[in-house]
């Protein structure tokens, strides 16, 4: 393998770690970002609970409210029929006075199903603030977990950029845009191994798009030390070692 071949990989070895490290830095991020997000929603549903707590809670005062006005009336109706002097007329209030009656049962049922409504509401809300508690003091170690790992991923990253800088340098301007364009392309794998399809047969393809290749390529690659791009997938070819080919 040729010097620039060689620089290359040097290269290539850099920009695996350094995607690497970035990779690890991003996952963290991803896991606190999830987290934060779990804690929002949360807390949204705590805020919807409390509204549907307070909503059930005043049409409950209200029903209440309404319950209070009737038994005044009833209270009347019942005076009124002890004033009574004629038995049409106590038929009469008779009637409205169980009229108003079954009324109010009525309205204490549906007091009662709101008051049971808000105990409900409030147990969800307990149960609901012991998750967010606990997802809180998840967060908080997760952040901190997730602050040192990057101070020491920062590092790292700091050291392997400088590491890529100088094999860059080693690498001729022309050399290393090809080599660049490649790597954005494809992820960060500027390079493909040249697999050969058979041990007994001159064919070979590409190692990342596996294209044909042809023999002149492998040739060159032997020979010189030269820069062979797969024309498929442009890819920087090599070979592991001189491939010894019966033709
Ligand atoms: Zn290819």
């Amino acid at each position: 393998m040729g010097a620039t071949l060689d620089a290359l990989h040097r290269l290539q070895s850099i920009e695996n770690r350094l995607r690497t490290v970035r990779e690890q830095i991003e996952s963290r991020r991803k896991t606190v970002h999830a987290r934060q997000r779990r804690i929002a929603k949360l807390e949204h549903e705590i805020a919807d609970i409390r509204n549907t707590i307070q909503q059930t809670q005043a049409s409950a005062d209200r029903f209440e409210l309404d319950r209070k006005s009737r038994d005044e009336h009833l209270a009347k109706l019942r005076e009124a029929l002890n004033r009574t002097k004629s038995n049409k007329e106590y038929a009469a209030i008779l009637t409205q006075l169980n009229t108003e009656k079954v009324d109010i049962l009525k309205i204490e049922d549906s007091v009662l199903a709101a008051l049971a409504k808000v105990d409900e509401e409030k147990k969800k809300t307990a149960a609901t603030q012991i998750t967010l508690d606990k997802e809180k003091a998840q967060l908080a170690e997760v952040t901190q977990a997730s602050t040192e790992a990057e101070t020491r991923l920062a590092a790292q990253l700091k050291d392997l950029d400088d590491q890529r800088a100088q094999a860059a340098s080693q690498v001729a301007p022309s050399v290393l845009a090809i080599f660049e364009r490649a790597c954005e392309r494809h992820d960060g794998e500027a390079m493909a191994r040249l697999e050969q399809v058979h041990p007994k047969r001159a064919e070979f393809v590409c190692g990342g798009c596996s294209m044909s290749i042809p023999l002149e390529i492998i040739n060159a690659l032997q020979s010189r030390d030269d820069v062979q791009q797969c024309q498929s997938c442009s890819r920087i070819l090599y070979l592991d070692a001189p491939a010894s080919v019966v033709v």
